[in-house]
């Protein structure tokens, strides 16, 4: 496969991605995204089932979860130009995770920016003209506004810890650090000891926020050691160490 039919397989993506988005899905570019996969050798059930049926035959809304299943099966991944809603949705987000800011850094102005020339598609949090950085935003991180928070939470939160070695924010009642989690939908700043939620991401009291919080035990590779075994099925629970924000 040549890089022509593999941008011909992004361009169908994408404009199946806007038919999804917008309910004006074609059935000319379902069928054609499966063909162009069935060319590539991709033999999933949902490419052969658009394939060997007729769109009258397969109906509306089993052209939409077909239409869906085939953006999963090429890992397809809107960019913020395609999608600028979800670039909506992160900002939005961050206008809610600034109010949880400590005292030290109110006053800070707050905006999301490129990361980089070169790579125009991911976004950082700026906070007060670049005093902070991280690893990027994706549209995968903004699927819905809980999602959104949860990733700029995190986001602000490794960026404010890593500039002031503090653990932040800090659990009113144990003084270990939080973690921002959904909790039936909606954003929370969890603590782990219980766990129990200490407020929604946005609503965190002043106990909360203070700038007193412990040391952090170090820098960015640290706090990814310690992210590591939570955030999925990786099992590598047993080599993190203990530490405040555990
Ligand atoms: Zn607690």
């Amino acid at each position: 496969m040549d890089w022509t039919a593999l941008e011909a397989i992004d361009q169908l993506c994408a404009r199946v991605y806007i038919g999804l988005r917008d309910d004006r899905l074609r059935s000319d570019d379902v069928v054609e995204l499966a063909c162009l996969l069935l060319d590539w050798g991709r033999y999933e059930p949902a490419v052969e089932e658009v394939v060997a049926r007729r769109p009258e035959e397969i109906g509306p809304q089993r052209l939409r979860e077909l239409a869906e299943q085939l953006l999963e099966g090429t890992a397809f991944l809107p960019d913020f130009r395609l999608a600028p809603e979800r670039l909506v949705l992160l900002e939005q987000a961050l206008a809610t995770v600034a109010a949880d800011l400590p005292p030290s850094w109110s006053g800070s102005t707050a905006r999301l920016v490129p990361m980089s020339d070169s790579s125009p598609l991911d976004y950082k949090v700026e906070l007060t003209g670049g005093r902070m950085h991280g690893n990027g935003l994706r549209t995968v991180d903004a699927e819905d506004l809980t999602s959104a928070l949860i990733a700029v939470a995190d986001h602000v939160q490794e960026g404010v810890m890593e500039f002031d070695w503090r653990v932040w924010p800090v659990c009113p009642v144990h003084h270990l650090g939080l973690h921002p989690v959904a909790d039936g939908g909606t954003a929370v700043w969890q603590c782990r000891l219980g766990p129990h939620a200490v407020a929604a991401v946005g609503s965190l009291p002043p106990a909360a926020r203070h700038d007193d919080g412990p040391r952090a035990r170090g820098g960015r590779e640290d706090r990814h050691a310690r992210r590591r075994p939570s955030s999925g099925t990786g099992g590598q629970r047993g080599q993190s160490l203990p530490t405040p924000l555990e």
